[in-house]
């Protein structure tokens, strides 16, 4: 069994701003501030790792962010269900398709290890016309604070909820950051940088994934570098 877990935004989904919107209006909802968020650099990060860093900036001491993650996710979860319109976002190219027949195969299990909170992973997908009932397990934002810690996470519950034997090797990370790359690697997974995000291949180059493809366009050729 091949367990190929995707990221959302950059990779799944074209980027927009909408996200930074969405946890902007919940950080001032229980914080009254959002710190420096529109010069703060998003990709690649968890959630629960930029809302620390704002606050933080913010000056919002340690105990009180902790206190207050359950709010501002509620928050983000209620904005965003009013912003993520249906067919509001975008599908990278070639995607819908892919993960159409990758979804169809029996040898794989299709998972999401993204920066989002799980609630505003399903919105966008949504938004995007992909079904996220196509993955079956994931991690998401809220579960860490660095994304390498995600991975084992949802290797956590691959096993316990669809019962999988996961192999690491056979395990596959797809995203369009060096954080991406940089969690695969660490936890010994195969990883793909997709340039349809924040970077471009030449700079994702520099990370050294395991393949580095453009998008997804070309679905034969996505599929080989999938199950190489
Ligand atoms: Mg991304």
């Amino acid at each position: 069994m091949r367990l190929i877990l995707f990221d959302i935004d950059g990779t799944l989904i074209q980027l927009s701003g909408v996200g930074r919107q969405v946890m902007g209006f919940a950080l001032d909802q229980v914080f009254g501030t959002a710190g420096p968020i529109d010069d703060y650099l998003f990709a690649g990060k968890t959630d629960r790792c930029i809302i620390q860093d704002l606050l933080s900036t913010a000056g919002v001491p340690s105990s009180q962010i902790v206190a207050g993650l359950p709010t501002v996710y509620e928050h983000m979860a209620r904005r965003g269900e009013m912003l993520f319109d249906q067919d509001g976002l975008v599908a990278c190219p070639g995607v819908s398709k892919l993960i159409r027949i990758l979804s169809q195969r029996q040898d794989v299990a299709l998972g999401l290890q993204t920066g989002n909170i799980r609630a505003t992973a399903q919105q966008k997908l949504k938004s995007a016309n992909i079904d996220p009932l196509h993955f079956r397990f994931g991690a998401y934002g809220s579960d860490a604070i660095n994304r390498v810690d995600l991975l084992p996470i949802a290797w956590q519950r691959a096993r316990k909820n669809l019962n999988l034997t996961v192999n690491v090797s056979d395990t596959v990370v797809i995203g369009d950051t060096p954080a991406d790359i940089e969690c695969a690697a660490v936890n010994g997974a195969v990883a793909i940088g997709v340039a349809t995000g924040s970077y471009s291949i030449d700079a994702l180059a520099r990370y050294h994934p395991n393949h580095i493809i453009t998008d997804f366009s070309d679905t034969e050729y996505a599929l080989k570098i999938l199950f190489s």
